[in-house]
């Protein structure tokens, strides 16, 4: 009796001819999730995936823990593999039974299987319940109870038999690396990575710009922005982090543009750098964890005005979402606690107290020519600092 790691997956079971593209870049994301955690082999059987300890070096629990941050499953389970024999089944499911029972007391059970190999001698009702006396005589204090049991036993008999009971929940989406790859513009707030995060469980791989204001801006908010994409990386795989020396074009602005036009100006500085780092690095598009109405520089009339500066499509995913939506996907993820921590984005530095909440585009563009945006940008770019993440 061997444990596995049984693994479902979801809408890329949809995808008719390009299934087989899909299902590689599925096996190649959770071959690299699980690389640090010991020798397995991973099979790939009638639309799931098992993982299979080669060796006593593979690290279980981890391995489990990493593979329901891969996105295009949609549920894992630890499941014992024993043999299609009905004594095997009885004496492996007591076992598993039992061990179950001593983290978390359970009193009702059911048991429900699946007969794939027909030439098993016993049918499904009659495994599942002569399973369940035997489990009823072996497992002291447990009853059965068929519709609301605290655990259910799960047996599928193919040409191994596969025995479980937990079904961890995982996020679905589909594979990294099946949509492409788009730039992510990453603040250390709240909502770019929860934008980032959304973006990757569609497939998307990503890139991230980071556009940081030394000394304005301490080298800890940089440190923390490089953190924030580490954790991205457990979804997303490998990320590119390129961090932007902003300093300079901030400074500029407050130089020589009015104040209120300060941060859409700004912005829209941001998304032409990011559309420059995109197009020498094959991302397909943008990223931004911009939300409809949550501040000044996110109204309607804004969002059109920073859009202009780009031609690449921007994805803004977090777009009809409240704050508490994106707090709630944010702790589920694991960003919330870095994102909170309390040093200055470059954004808050030059911010007017009362920014424009309606610019006009001709306006704006008339405060920009009095910039050299072109030699700004190309020497912002050129002190660009390169992560591999
Ligand atoms: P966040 O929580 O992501 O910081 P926010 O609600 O504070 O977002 P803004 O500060 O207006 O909103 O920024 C809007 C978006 O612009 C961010 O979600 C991010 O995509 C991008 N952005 C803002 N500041 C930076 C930065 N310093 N570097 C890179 N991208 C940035
Ligand atoms: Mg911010």
């Amino acid at each position: 009796m061997e444990k596995i790691i049984l693994l479902r997956c979801g809408e890329i079971m949809l995808k008719g001819l390009n299934r087989p593209f899909f299902e590689n870049k599925l096996i190649d994301n959770i071959r690299k999730a699980i690389k640090d955690f010991g020798n397995a082999r991973i099979r790939k059987s009638q639309g799931r995936i098992y993982i299979e300890p080669l060796d006593s070096t593979f690290n279980f629990q981890k391995a489990l823990r990493a593979v329901t941050k891969v996105f295009g499953i949609v549920s894992v389970s630890p499941v014992w593999k024993v043999e299609s024999d009905f004594d095997v089944i009885k004496e492996s499911a007591e076992t598993m039974v039992k061990e179950l029972l001593k983290d978390k007391p359970c009193k009702t059970f059911k048991v429900e299987t699946k007969r794939g190999n027909k030439s098993f001698p016993l049918n499904s009702p009659e495994i599942s319940s002569n399973l369940g006396a035997h489990l009823l005589k072996t497992v002291p204090g447990i009853t059965v109870d068929v519709h609301n049991p605290d655990f259910t036993v799960f047996v599928e008999v193919r040409t191994h038999t596969y025995i479980y009971s937990e079904i961890i929940p995982a996020y679905g989406g589909l594979p990294v690396g099946t949509n492409g790859k788009a730039m992510l513009l990453i603040s250390g707030g709240i909502d770019s990575p929860v934008a980032g995060w959304m973006m990757a469980k569609r497939g998307v791989e990503l890139e991230a710009v980071h556009f940081h204001s030394y000394p304005y801006t301490s080298e800890r908010a940089k440190e923390k922005v490089i953190e924030l994409v580490r954790l991205l990386t457990a979804f997303a795989g490998n990320i590119k982090l390129h961090i932007v020396p902003f300093t300079d074009i901030q400074l500029e602005i407050n130089d020589k543009c009015p104040h209120d036009e300060g941060t859409i100006i700004m912005r829209r500085f941001m998304m032409k750098i990011a559309e420059k780092i995109a197009n020498n690095n094959g991302a397909l598009a943008l990223i931004t964890g911009e939300s409809m109405g949550q501040v000044a520089s996110q109204t309607i009339q804004s969002l059109a005005v920073t859009n202009e500066a780009v031609s690449l499509p921007v994805f803004r995913p977090l777009i009809g979402l409240d704050k508490n939506d994106v707090v709630k996907i944010a702790r589920d993820i694991d960003t919330y606690e870095t994102s909170i921590l309390p040093y200055e984005d470059c954004c808050t530095v030059f911010v007017a107290k009362h920014p424009k909440t309606r610019p006009v585009l001709s306006h704006i563009k008339q405060s920009e020519s009095r910039l050299e945006t072109e030699k700004l940008i190309e020497k912002a770019i050129e002190n660009t600092e390169v992560i591999e993440l």
